[in-house]
């Protein structure tokens, strides 16, 4: 065979899987809980370590495997675990790594759930949650000292502000600390956060790696320099598994990856700079903008910008209301990263649970709405936003 150079991502998501019965190009569902053995002695040999067969489906499912390979792939990364959520995979890699007494260094911009996990959940097991502002790399580097892992998101729920990866990845080395990111808004596409020396990377897969708004899923990936055995145990041992349907789904999903999120990033860019000239908005928060905080940091570590963006209405929650009510294309319903774009109110979905001072530190005011921007044609999402400013 010649030598080939190494594959390109929109190659990698579309091709087909190898070496499947029947030649089959699609990999088929297997919708089963569990498999037959022919003795007792391949049993043995299962038990033993000594045998690649499957045994249940919550200890692994032949239909994630064309997805996990993918997905590591596409994050260059050693390894990947499939869950039935991303919060079901956020639960586990903190199972897997904390015990009572170890101290998780958190950003304080965090989507919603993950920071009530860790507070309602992780805190009263005994793990000590020290949330900082990852903007503030002294703050990081102060809290980093003598902690056991290290939690963050680039860019943010709902705000889209950006965390320095390779500057947090250099810090958590320097102390001995394993560190994780939640990828879910930039996708492998825009960002590989492993490449830059971080551990392990999270995403929600019911968001942009599915793409369909159809399913509910997360991933685990780990990185080269970490065991992943860790992870491993926990999905078998607390049970969060993707059923296999959804793996199946995820993995059409993930043949449209590079080109749907090619498509994203032009609209919301374009659809971000828009907004900026309109009058009752106040404040457009996407990271594409050169005047945005987050600009500089994302040029240097993201190839696109993402999909999502988020505005600030200068009539405060009787505005935004209004306007999203008056949308028709886009639809009003929480979630992100689908073919169909979406709005909604961080103060009625994300941060419902959130204090004021959260609120305040993630940017989210009464007027805030975060639009998940889908692959719709630019031009009628622009007369989307306008003919529903005009209600205002
Ligand atoms: N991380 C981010 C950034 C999210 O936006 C979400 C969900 O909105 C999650 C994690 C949780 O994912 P799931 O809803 O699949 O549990």
């Amino acid at each position: 065979m010649p030598e080939m150079r190494p594959l390109r991502e929109a190659t990698i998501c579309a091709m087909g899987a190898k070496d499947q019965p029947h030649g089959v190009v699609t990999p088929p569902i297997y919708q089963t809980s569990t498999f037959r053995f022919n003795s007792t002695e391949e049993v043995a040999a299962y038990a033993r370590g000594e045998s690649d067969k499957f045994l249940y489906t919550r200890y692994g499912n032949p239909t994630w495997e064309h997805p996990e390979s993918t997905l590591a792939t596409l994050e260059h990364g050693a390894r990947a675990f499939l869950f039935a959520s991303g919060s079901a995979a956020t639960a586990a890699w903190c199972h897997a790594h904390l015990r009572p007494g170890d101290r998780l260094v958190a950003a304080s911009q965090l989507y919603g759930g993950t920071a009530y996990f860790l507070q309602q959940y992780l805190k009263p097991a005994g793990i000590i949650i020290q949330q900082v502002n990852f903007a503030d790399l002294s703050q990081v580097e102060a809290a980093l000292r003598g902690a056991r892992a290290c939690w963050f998101e680039t860019p943010t729920n709902p705000t889209v502000r950006v965390v320095d990866g390779p500057a947090v990845a250099a810090l958590c080395r320097r102390h001995g600390v394993l560190s994780a990111v939640d990828n879910t808004f930039a996708t492998p596409i825009n960002q590989k956060p492993l490449d830059c020396g971080i551990d392990w990377v999270m995403h929600s897969t019911t968001k942009y790696l599915n793409g369909h708004n159809d399913l509910i899923g997360g991933v685990l990936i780990a990185s080269k320099d970490v065991d992943p055995e860790p992870v491993a145990a926990a999905r078998r041992g607390i049970g969060g598994i993707m059923d296999p349907h959804a793996a199946f789904l995820l993995d059409r999903g993930l043949k449209t990856l590079a080109l749907r999120v090619e498509r994203h990033n032009s609209n919301a860019l374009s659809l971000a700079l828009y907004l900026g000239t309109k009058t009752g908005v106040a404040h457009v928060h996407y990271p594409g903008l050169p005047e945005d905080p987050g600009h500089a940091v994302a040029k240097r570590q993201m190839r696109g910008f993402g999909g999502v963006l988020a505005i600030d209405l200068a009539g405060g929650y009787e505005a935004v209301a209004r306007f999203a009510d008056r949308l028709r294309i886009i639809n009003n319903a929480a979630s992100l990263g689908g073919v169909e774009s979406l709005i909604s109110l961080p103060i009625l979905t994300s941060h419902v649970h959130a204090s004021e001072d959260e609120r305040r530190e993630a940017g989210v005011t009464d007027g805030t709405a975060r639009i998940s921007v889908g692959i719709e044609d630019i031009d009628d999402l622009k007369a989307d936003v306008d003919q529903a400013l005009s209600a205002i």
